[in-house]
């Protein structure tokens, strides 16, 4: 990957607003179980970070994943977890579809919004008995007349109770679950739908998730993204992104903790000695380094190839895999070195070990990305390449 003047320009844009904007309000938020989404999102709207790779047509920067991947990177330096993956989600998560298949109206309706950062948008595909399963999920759009009707539930959405629309996931036909599929966006404020309280979460506290439930809602069929029975494909290809971001996300907020970790065993002296005199504890963390630098290897090469145009299915699906598995031994590994100190709610380790948990379970959990790689390796029994 080579980096240009003009990422590092975006870096530093990404960074200071950390610095400034998130990580001075990052303990209170987390206290209080929210933030004020709309506000921070049109302040990164304003700096053009919500639209980075988006079609300047409606707002956008226009430029290559490279420069996305920069971003997520930086938003890792977050003292919290819940605002970057709610930042996540608008960009890399709940718009890719609208500006790959969507409509010049969705495009103007929903995706400019959202790159302004004046909209909040949520991705709606898990539900309480569909998660890992995406194909066996039972919410239905059934057309009448010009609309479609929806009914069902959508369990464990991020950033749902502030959002002004989200991009759904439903069955519009009774054909094979492949392609029975449709994404649709339905504005938040249609009547029939209503929320869960909020749900209470081991970590990403900061951001607001909830199950949603529609109740005969109506939507134009022209809010359905490109053709009717294609959605189960285009969330596929929108959950490249989706891991891909996640990967490139876990990278500094992982270093961040080896980093913080050597500074805190530098000082705590055990034995007449500081803790990171001890070998098992130096090598252990550079043992650690050594493989962060190697997810972020893998990582820069799923980009690269999806900025090629190339399927970076197999990459993306390791990266989320790698970033996952790293995210669990680097958080614990160092949360054993600060002792008690470490098992304390808001000890920063303690914090980070419980957000980057996520990483294994939300979009994909590490066996479905297995699964996935499992089937390009032609090893899925039933299941082999040609
Ligand atoms: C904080 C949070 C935010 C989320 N945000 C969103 C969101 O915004 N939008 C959205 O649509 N979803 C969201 N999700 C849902 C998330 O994507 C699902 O939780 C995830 O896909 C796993 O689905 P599940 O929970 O139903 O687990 P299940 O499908 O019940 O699986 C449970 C576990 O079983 C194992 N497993 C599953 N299948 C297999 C298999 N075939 N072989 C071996 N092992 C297997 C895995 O370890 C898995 O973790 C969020 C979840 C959380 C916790």
């Amino acid at each position: 990957m080579k980096f240009t003047a003009e990422h590092e320009a975006l870096r530093k844009t990404v960074r200071d607003f950390v610095e400034k904007e998130i990580n001075p309000h990052c303990d209170e938020w987390e206290e209080a179980g929210e933030f004020p989404i709309h506000e921070i999102f049109k302040k990164l709207g304003a700096l053009g970070v919500l639209g980075i790779q988006k079609p300047e047509e409606y707002g956008g920067m226009g430029l290559d994943y490279s420069y996305n991947l920069v971003a997520a990177e930086e938003l890792g330096l977050a003292h919290c977890g819940g605002v970057p993956l709610a930042i996540g989600v608008q960009t890399d998560m709940c718009t890719p579809a609208i500006a790959r298949f969507g409509s010049d109206e969705l495009k103007r309706t929903f995706l400019a919004p959202a790159i302004a950062g004046e909209m909040v948008g949520c991705i709606g595909v898990s539900e309480v008995g569909a998660g890992s399963d995406v194909a066996g999920m039972k919410t239905t759009a059934r057309q009448d007349g010009d609309d479609y009707v929806i009914n069902g539930s959508k369990m464990w959405i991020t950033n749902s109770p502030r959002a002004d629309f989200i991009c759904l996931l439903a069955n519009t036909s009774d054909d094979k679950p492949h392609k029975n599929k449709s994404l649709i966006v339905v504005p938040m404020d249609s009547p029939g739908i209503s929320f869960s309280p909020h749900l209470n979460k081991l970590g990403m506290r900061s951001s607001e998730t909830a199950q949603i439930f529609f109740d005969d809602v109506r939507v134009p069929q022209r809010f359905r993204i490109g053709a009717e029975g294609t959605g189960f494909m285009m969330q596929m290809l929108q959950f490249q992104e989706e891991r891909m971001w996640g990967a490139a996300n876990v990278i500094k907020a992982l270093e961040n903790c080896i980093d913080q970790t050597i500074a805190y065993c530098r000082e705590r002296k055990t034995f007449g000695q500081p803790l990171l005199d001890n070998q098992v504890i130096h090598f252990r963390l550079a043992e650690l380094q050594t493989e962060v630098e190697a997810l972020r290897a893998l990582t820069y090469q799923a980009c690269e190839l999806h900025i090629e145009g190339k399927d970076v299915t197999k990459l993306a699906s390791m990266a989320k895999l790698k970033a996952g598995r790293l995210g669990r031994e680097v958080t614990d590994s160092c949360l054993q070195y600060w002792g008690g100190m470490g098992y304390m709610w808001d000890n920063p380790l303690s914090r980070a070990f419980r957000d980057v948990r996520l990483v294994s379970i939300g979009g994909g959990a590490d066996e479905i990305m297995l699964g996935i790689i499992c089937k390009m390796m032609g090893t899925l029994p039933g299941k082999k390449r040609d």
